[in-house]
Parts: structure tokens; sequence; C-alpha cells
């Protein structure tokens, strides 16, 4: 029978053509990732003969142990009820006939889609705005945050016209591509979402930090002398040293390098540079630096572009090309994501660790400094109120950097 929409042919649509090249696509992407996630994860990154991480009692007090569980145990409430609200409503939202109120929006196709992604993406952020509210409330009665709540609003509208602008620029790509190709359009999304992963990864730092935070150069002085010199015994080129003013809304101390190739800049929160003596600031540096000599950015880069081309071809073997055609297929689109990405979250989290485990090792090494370290990462744990021993199952499943205590167990006493 004549589709009357395109004049296709019914069956050939979704028939076994387009099925066995989306099989084909994703094998060849969970491929392409196995290979390059052993080849380049540090999958034993501890050094031969690491002891055991300490007890949390040998490394901090019982009022600071009872501080941060206490802490926790709130921000986790808050954490896991907005994470299961949000997955609840995104699941009622893509999994019912809901979804098809999508289809009644006004406009051509494209504004259809980009309307019912503003939609989806309002109602959530609206849903689990209490349990923003409430973490946020959290982190300031702690004094984690000193961020009054105008930035804080401020911060929650700029997040979600970023979330809303990328992933309608996402779905319109996706329905249209399936609009154009019968059984090509898998593998040509998953190649352009691929593609896109890599140009978030090089625009993410050039375009959307400067939205949150100001940076200017650290200014000539006995630090940045510290950071260049670092820098080049690790190997890495550096273009400048920045400051961020993350103080207007963290207390927590950060730093990272980002940029790849010609545009290398380390960037230190304005808490590390303030508050942190700097052989200390020289550890967390080091770790940073350590993260631009193996190229780490890339290899996540590289990584995080093959799953999104596999997670593309299981969304084409799993919703079929006839119903991506539609805009009502956008709740579902993102229904699928939101779960995909939570199931995908222990295998992220998991080469996550270890890649920051290499770079705690090889920090080490470069600064010869084990004193400072440890002084570090105890200030670290103790300002940012981390749990030391968080549930082992939550950890295995978030946790994208080592517990304290594990990080510890690197300068521990070797038993
Ligand atoms: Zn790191």
């Amino acid at each position: 029978m004549r589709n009357p929409r395109d004049g296709s042919i019914d069956g050939a649509i979704d028939g076994s053509g387009g099925r066995t090249v989306a099989v084909l696509t994703a094998a060849t992407a969970a491929v392409a990732f196995v290979v390059t996630a052993a080849v380049l994860v540090p999958w034993q990154p501890l050094p031969p003969g690491t002891p055991p991480p300490p007890d949390a009692a040998a490394v901090f007090s019982p009022a600071q142990v009872a501080r941060a569980e206490e802490y926790a145990r709130w921000a986790r409430v808050w954490g896991w009820g907005g994470l299961a609200v949000h997955l609840a409503l995104v699941c009622a939202l893509g999994f019912t006939r809901v979804r098809r109120l999508a289809s009644r929006l006004p406009g051509p196709w494209w504004v259809q889609v980009a309307l019912a992604v503003a939609a989806v993406t309002a109602l959530l952020r609206l849903a689990t705005l209490p349990f923003g509210v409430a973490a946020q409330e959290h982190r300031l009665r702690n004094g984690l945050s000193g961020q009054p709540w105008a930035g804080w609003a401020r911060d929650v509208l700029t997040s979600t016209a970023v979330t809303t602008g990328t992933t309608a620029l996402l779905l319109v790509l996706l329905v249209g591509l399936a609009r154009r190709w019968r059984t090509a359009w898998v593998p040509v999304a998953a190649a352009a979402l691929g593609g896109l992963v890599v140009v978030a990864s090089l625009a993410y730092p050039v375009v959307v930090e400067p939205l949150f935070n100001e940076f200017a150069p650290l200014e000539e002085g006995a630090l940045r002398s510290a950071v260049l010199e670092v820098a080049e015994r690790e190997g890495v080129s550096v273009d400048d040293v920045l400051v961020a003013d993350a103080s207007r809304r963290t207390t927590t101390l950060n730093a990272y390098v980002s940029g790849i190739g010609g545009t290398r800049r380390v960037v230190l929160y304005d808490t590390l540079v303030d508050s942190v003596p700097q052989d200390q600031t020289m550890a967390v540096v080091a770790h940073e630096l350590a993260h631009a000599r193996h190229q780490d950015v890339v290899v996540g880069t590289v990584l995080g572009a093959l799953g999104a081309a596999f997670s593309v071809a299981v969304l084409g073997l799993l919703v079929g090309r006839e119903r991506m055609r539609e805009a009502a297929v956008v709740p579902l689109v993102m229904a699928l994501f939101t779960v995909g990405s939570q199931l995908a979250s222990p295998v992220e989290n998991g080469i996550s660790r270890r890649i920051e485990t290499r770079a705690d090792v090889e920090a080490l090494k470069a600064t010869g400094d084990p004193v400072a370290f440890r002084e570090v990462q105890r200030m670290l744990a103790l300002r940012s109120l981390a749990d030391p021993t968080p549930p082992a199952w939550s950890h295995w499943w978030w946790g994208s950097h080592p517990t304290v205590l594990e990080r510890l167990a690197l300068v521990s006493e070797r038993g």
C-alpha cells in the first residue's frame, strides 16, 4: 500500500533493510567503543602494593565524619528524589499516549519538534524544581554555597535554556534525517550525533563556560610560575593560566584543564587560589595536568561520541523510522535517552574513576609531595562535606571520582 505522506511503500519503511542497517550500525559503534576503551582506559591504575583504603576514623575526627554523613543523607534525599521524579515524569510523558499531544502543536514539523522539546524540558524542570530548591537551601545552610537566590535562579534559567536549545537541535536533526532517508537515516544520524559530541566538547570551554563564570588571567607570581613549571615537567603545553570567579556560587575547590591542542588553558577556581597554600594548589593542578598529558578529554570525547552513535542506533531499532518522522516521538526519545543515560552511568563512571586514579598517581609523581596531596584531599573532602564512605552501590553507579579514602590509599604506609 502507498503511504500517502511520502509515497513510499509501507513495510519497506521499517522493513528488514532498515533493521539490518541499524543492527550493523549499533554493532560497529559497540565494537569500536569496546576496543577504544580496552586500549586507552587505564584499567589497573593503582601501583602494585597499594594498600586498601584507610578507615575514615584514621583520617577524620568523629565530628567531621558525622557532619559529612548528616549532610550527605539529606543531599541524597533531594538528589535521588529529584531524579526519581524526573524519571517518572519523563517516562509518563514518553511511554503513554500523552506524547501524541506533541503532534497538535502549531507550525511545520521542525517547529513542533522544538516546541515539544521546550514543553517537556520546562515540565521536567518545574517538577524537579522543589528538589533543586531544597538541595540549594541545604547547601546554603551548610555553608557550601553563598550564592544569592537571584543568581541561583539565573543559573537554573541559563542551564534550562542551554538544555532546551541543544536537545531541540538534536531532535530536529534526528527527525529531519528520518524524514529524509529511508534506510540510511540510522547510520547518518549516528555519525551526525557522534560528530556533535566532538563539536560540543571542543566548543564547551569557549561557549558554555563563560555563561557561568568570568575568567581572568592569573597574575604573574610564584603560583603562575609553579603551574607553568609543573606543566613543563609533565610535558604539557599550556597557553594560559586563568582564574574563574567560582566563589560567586560555591565554596568548593576545583581546577581543570580545558581545550584541546592550541587553546589549552589551566583554569583555577578563585576559591583554590585565595584560600589554599601553594603546595596544595599545585597538588590539584598537577592532577589536572596529568589529565591533559594523557589526553583524557580526547579519550572521553571519543568514547562519548561512540556511545552516542550506539545509542542512536538502538533508538532506531526501538522506535522505528515511521514513528521517528513525527513530533509525537519527542517525549519518547527524551524518555529513552534519559533511561539510557542512567543505564550507561556505571560504565561511564567506572571508566572515569580509573582515569581519575591514574591522574592522582601521576600527580604524586610530578610533585613528589605526598604530604600536600594528603592535606588537599582531606580539605577537599571537608570543604565539600563529601561522605567518606558512600553506599557502595551508589558510588559504583554515580561516583565519577574515587572516594577520598580510596585516594588517600595512594599515600598510606605500605602494609
Ligand atoms: Zn580529575
